[in-house]
C-alpha cells in the first residue's frame, strides 16, 4: 500500500478506537434515557388505573348509599302499612313498590361491579409495582453509566490525542475526503474484491487498481468516495 494509504488506515484504526469509547458512552446514556421515559410511562399507567379504581368505588359508594336508603325507606313504610298508620294506604304501596325496585336496580348494577372494583385493584396494584422495577432499571442504568463514565472520558484524552496526531503527514486533499467520509458516516475505505469496491460493489478504475495494488499511489472509489483498501 502507498504511504498516504497505510497513514490513512493508521488514521481510520485510531478513529474506531475513539469512535468504540464514544459509542460505549452513548449507548450507557441511552440505557438511562430509555428508563426514565419507562418510568414516566409507568407512572402514567399508575395515575390512569388510580384514577379508574377511585371512579368504581365512588360510582359503589353512591349506589350503595342510594340502595341503603331505599330499603330504609321501604322498610320504614311497610311498617306504617302493618301498623295501620299510613297517611294513604294507596300511596304507602306505591312507596314500597318504588323503593323495592330501587333497591333491586342497585343490587343489580352492584353485582358486576364488585368484579370491575376487584379488577381495577388488582391493575392498580400492578401498576406500582411496575414503577418499582423500572425504578430498580433506572438505579441500575444510572449506575453502569456512573461507574464507567470517569473511565471512559479518563481514556477519551490520550484517545483523541493519539487520533489528532494520526492526521499528521497525510495531505490535506485525503484529509478533506476523510473528514467528508466521516461526516456522512461511512466508513472510510471500501476493500477491494475481484476489482469491486466492496464498500458500494461498483468495478473500480483498472489503471487505478493496478497502481494501488503496486503501492504507488492512493486513490479512492470514483462512485462511493472510499479509499481503496485492502485486497481480498
Ligand atoms: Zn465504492
Amino acid at each position: 500500500m502507498h504511504e498516504q494509504t497505510l497513514k490513512l488506515a493508521a488514521l481510520w484504526a485510531r478513529e474506531r478506537e475513539r469512535d468504540a469509547l464514544l459509542a460505549e458512552r452513548a449507548a450507557l446514556e441511552a440505557a438511562v434515557r430509555r428508563q426514565q421515559r419507562q418510568l414516566t410511562d409507568a407512572r402514567a399507567l399508575v395515575a390512569t388505573t388510580e384514577a379508574q379504581l377511585k371512579a368504581l368505588q365512588d360510582e359503589e359508594r353512591q349506589r350503595t348509599e342510594r340502595m341503603n336508603a331505599a330499603a330504609k325507606r321501604r322498610d320504614n313504610t311497610q311498617r306504617l302499612i302493618d301498623e295501620g298508620r299510613a297517611s294513604s294506604y294507596e300511596a304507602a304501596i306505591k312507596q314500597v313498590e318504588l323503593s323495592r325496585a330501587i333497591v333491586d336496580e342497585e343490587e343489580n348494577a352492584l353485582l358486576p361491579l364488585y368484579d370491575q372494583l376487584e379488577d381495577a385493584q388488582r391493575a392498580a396494584t400492578g401498576a406500582v409495582s411496575g414503577v418499582k422495577v423500572v425504578e430498580g432499571r433506572l438505579r441500575e442504568a444510572e449506575a453502569a453509566l456512573a461507574a464507567r463514565a470517569p473511565g471512559i472520558a479518563e481514556a477519551l484524552i490520550p484517545a483523541t490525542e493519539v487520533r489528532d496526531a494520526a492526521r499528521d503527514g497525510i495531505h490535506r486533499e485525503w484529509l478533506n475526503r476523510y473528514d467528508d467520509l466521516r461526516k456522512k458516516n461511512m466508513s472510510v475505505f471500501g476493500d477491494v474484491r475481484d476489482g469491486v469496491c466492496q464498500g458500494c460493489s461498483v468495478k473500480l478504475v483498472p489503471t487505478e487498481l493496478a497502481e494501488h495494488r503496486r503501492g504507488v499511489a492512493t486513490h479512492y472509489c470514483k462512485s462511493c468516495g472510499r479509499f481503496l483498501g485492502e485486497l481480498l
